[in-house]
């Protein structure tokens, strides 16, 4: 972390977990035993449908309500899909743009994200663009030309002033939800050369000043580790968001003075 230059972001990503009677019950759960994240941001991105009950139930705590995904069209005939405007509407400020789980199991592309980027940025959302390499393609020895090739699209036309809205999100595939956590060296290697990669972008200064997080497993017991790393400015977190004691563990290890 680096917080001079750029904000810590903790953030949850729920998937496809908890009905809306639950996100009461979690947001109960977390009022008891949240502390002042002075801080850091905390962030909790949930299912499109429970956004309006997550907006009412975290209202009263300093925790911003995120989507997990959006669709680059404005409006019109694309049955099921969420327009940005719409997120927009119900008060979200983040949406989480190019998962893995949506690459896998959704036909996500380089291109359909770059897509996605540019209408979230234009409703005023803060994309967080999830990039990261499949267990294969790292021992290829790959990683790092993917990680550019997939940063580079993701920002393709985005303006230096839009790319200050956007978090990237580094998440390793075979990290997430395997309980195997890259090594805080391992990840810091690759946040830091995603903000090579910005900077030589759109130079040092913006560079600087992005949030980078990292997630994979990452939980109560690795969290500090790899939040140490000077390029990992927070983290997005799947299986320990689900439980309102282990998330605040997380936030309490980024929210160190
Ligand atoms: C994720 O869903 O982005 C994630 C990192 O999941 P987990 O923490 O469960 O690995």
């Amino acid at each position: 972390m680096n917080r001079r230059y750029r904000k810590t972001i903790i953030a949850g990503n729920w998937k496809m977990n908890k009905t809306a009677s639950e996100t009461k019950q979690f947001a109960e759960e977390l009022k008891a035993i949240m502390p002042k994240a002075k801080w850091c941001d905390v962030l909790v991105c949930v299912p499109s449908v429970n956004i309006p009950t997550a907006m009412r139930a975290f209202k009263d705590m300093r925790v911003s309500v995120g989507a997990e995904n959006v669709f680059y069209e404005k409006s019109g005939a694309y049955t099921g899909e969420v327009s940005a405007d719409m997120l927009k509407d119900l008060g979200v400020k983040y949406v989480i743009i190019g998962h893995s789980e949506r690459r896998q199991y959704f036909g996500e592309t380089d291109i359909t994200v770059n897509k996605k980027v540019h209408a979230a940025l234009e409703a005023g959302l803060h994309p967080i663009i999830c990039v990261g390499e499949s267990l294969e393609q790292r021992e290829l020895g790959v990683t790092m030309d993917l990680i550019s090739l997939q940063v580079k699209s993701a920002l393709a036309g985005v303006s230096s002033d839009k790319l200050r809205k956007c978090v990237i999100a580094y998440e390793p595939v075979w990290a997430i939800g395997t309980g195997k956590t890259a090594t805080p060296e391992q990840a810091g290697e690759v946040c830091t050369f995603i903000r090579a990669t910005i900077r030589h972008m759109y130079g040092a200064r913006i560079a600087r000043s992005i949030t980078i997080q990292y997630g994979g497993s990452m939980n109560p017991g690795n969290a500090a580790e790899l939040l140490a790393q000077p390029d990992i400015d927070g983290g997005l977190i799947g299986g320990a968001a689900l439980k309102s004691d282990q998330f605040v563990d997380i936030i309490n290890a980024a929210n160190q003075e």
